[in-house]
């Protein structure tokens, strides 16, 4: 899960960790209010969890509190573009802060490391700028060092490793001190990933996050009621939306052939199969462990909510999970919504029987292996 800017300085203000004086709103007289007390030197931030916010329009710097609170008026509402994000997303608050004055930009990142399995530390001299640029023109002025699971990192390591990153001498001590809080930030919210970019150096020598980015480990966020109850927010997507609503594991990967399966081992191969057969998954649903027919509903409902889909792969294995109980709910989904896309299932496993009884004569196409089901569903959608 994503943090929004604010909540990511909250955070790692708490560990110390220096960020510029500020408050969030969602509207013009608090907005006004705030910039007023700050001072009318300020920068005005949408908070939208996309990178590229400078560019694309969502941050702009103040000398007096009532054009920052226009702008702001303004912003919030707003639908804002990014290169990275096309699609686009809404600005529901904005950050007003107060300015820093900026002399260098550098960048600075905690984050987990999938290949060498590790959570590592990244610094380089050239922040500011997306650190992909930096990574594929000038890889050399990234500087990336291994957290060590066991005894973390050492103080000799550290200071190797910012002055290998060019960190400008005066710079180094904080800058040290700040990775050591960064990582204690990231381990205690169980975070995957913490980014400053930029983590200015203002002209009297003082090293402070100018921007901060933040993603906990959704698998942790039961550790984390306060960002659990917000954790719908901030799905990007908004059918991942409404699943977190739901309590349904749902990832939308942009296919057209809707998949909906129990335990996430079966609707992978299901994705695979589809893949083989010449399809293109629209999402990985898992409709989990002893589906009532009520919880199978929701999830075909979900399923139907992406308006690219041509047709659904049903692949059920019955376990704990009775068979006739997920052919209820797959029934009573479709009656009430008149599905016109052809539907395929392959059911097998605990009350089979009955399961099978129950959708002769609907609109439910059985089929006797996943493969099967794969190729006809494949067939039928894209005929
Ligand atoms: P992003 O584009 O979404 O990463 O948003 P940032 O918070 O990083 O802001 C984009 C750029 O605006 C930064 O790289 C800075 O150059 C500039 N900026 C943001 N806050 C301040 C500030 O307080 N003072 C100054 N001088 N520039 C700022
Ligand atoms: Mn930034």
């Amino acid at each position: 899960m994503k943090l929004h800017e604010y909540q990511s300085k909250e955070l790692l203000a708490r560990f110390g960790v220096p960020v510029p004086a500020g408050e969030v709103t969602d509207n013009y007289d608090e907005a006004l209010k705030i910039a007023t007390a700050l001072g009318g030197n300020v920068v005005v931030k949408a908070q939208v969890l996309m990178g590229g916010r400078g560019k694309a329009g969502g941050v702009k710097l103040f000398t007096d509190p009532a054009t920052a609170a226009d702008f702001a008026k303004d912003l919030i509402g707003k639908r804002l573009v990014s290169i990275q994000n096309p699609a686009g997303m809404v600005v529901e608050k904005v950050l007003i802060a107060e300015t820093i004055d900026i002399a260098k930009e550098f960048y600075v990142a905690v984050l987990l490391d999938r290949n060498i399995q590790q959570n590592i530390v990244m610094i380089s001299a050239e922040g500011g700028v997306e650190i992909e640029e930096v990574a594929e023109h000038n890889p050399n002025a990234i500087v990336k060092i291994p957290i060590n699971p066991a005894w973390g990192l050492c103080d000799f390591e550290l200071r190797k490793a910012v002055k290998d990153a060019n960190i400008p001498k005066e710079a180094q001590g904080q800058m040290v001190v700040m990775i050591k809080n960064l990582v204690r930030a990231y381990i205690d919210a169980d975070a995957d990933m913490v980014e400053i970019n930029p983590c200015a150096l203002t002209p009297d020598g003082k090293l402070i996050a100018a921007d901060a980015k933040v993603a906990i480990d959704d698998n942790a966020l039961f550790r984390h009621k306060d960002y659990e109850a917000t954790s719908s927010d901030a799905a990007e997507d908004p059918i991942e939306a409404e699943a977190v609503n739901r309590g349904i594991a749902y990832v939308s990967l942009g296919g057209d052939i809707g998949i909906m399966g129990n335990g996430a081992g079966l609707v992978m191969q299901s994705l695979d199969e589809i893949s083989a057969a010449g399809g293109r998954p629209a999402n990985f649903l898992d409709v989990g462990g002893g589906a009532q027919a009520e919880r199978v509903k929701s999830c075909v409902e979900l399923i139907l909510m992406d308006p690219n889909i041509k047709g659904i792969l049903i692949n059920i294995f019955g376990g704990i999970t009775r068979v006739d109980e997920v052919a209820k709910g797959v029934l009573a989904a479709f009656s009430e919504m008149e599905v016109t896309i052809p539907v395929v299932a392959r059911i097998e496993g605990t009350a089979v029987e009955e399961g099978r009884k129950i959708l002769e004569g609907s609109q439910i196409i059985a089929a006797p292996t996943v493969q099967a089901a794969a190729k006809t569903i494949v067939e039928l959608a894209y005929a």
